[in-house]
């Protein structure tokens, strides 16, 4: 997996070399590893085998699975919060 970063004002990918320090700085390490984080989308367990992206919200933090389906989702969901300001020209 390389360090590619999904980087707005709201969402941003974390690959596993951030991964261990940001769960236990929110505290979700112990969650995390017992296979209790689940999908925001889909409630999928997350694994790091199958984490796509993390979701930083109101002090908390959802996390997205690798499925398309939940890829997808979150792709729109980053486009409608950050007014993505593509078609202004037509
Ligand atoms: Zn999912």
């Amino acid at each position: 997996m390389d360090d590619r970063l999904i980087q707005n004002n709201t969402i941003k990918a974390v690959y596993s070399s951030d991964l261990e320090e940001l769960l236990s700085r929110r505290g979700l390490a112990h969650d995390f590893n017992v296979g209790n984080i689940r999908c925001k989308y889909c409630n999928k367990v997350i694994s790091e085998r199958n984490l796509f992206a993390l979701m930083p919200e109101d002090g908390t933090v959802s996390f997205i699975c690798d499925s398309p389906e939940c890829t997808e989702k979150m792709m729109i969901a980053a486009s409608e919060d950050n007014d993505i300001e593509e078609n202004k020209n037509q």
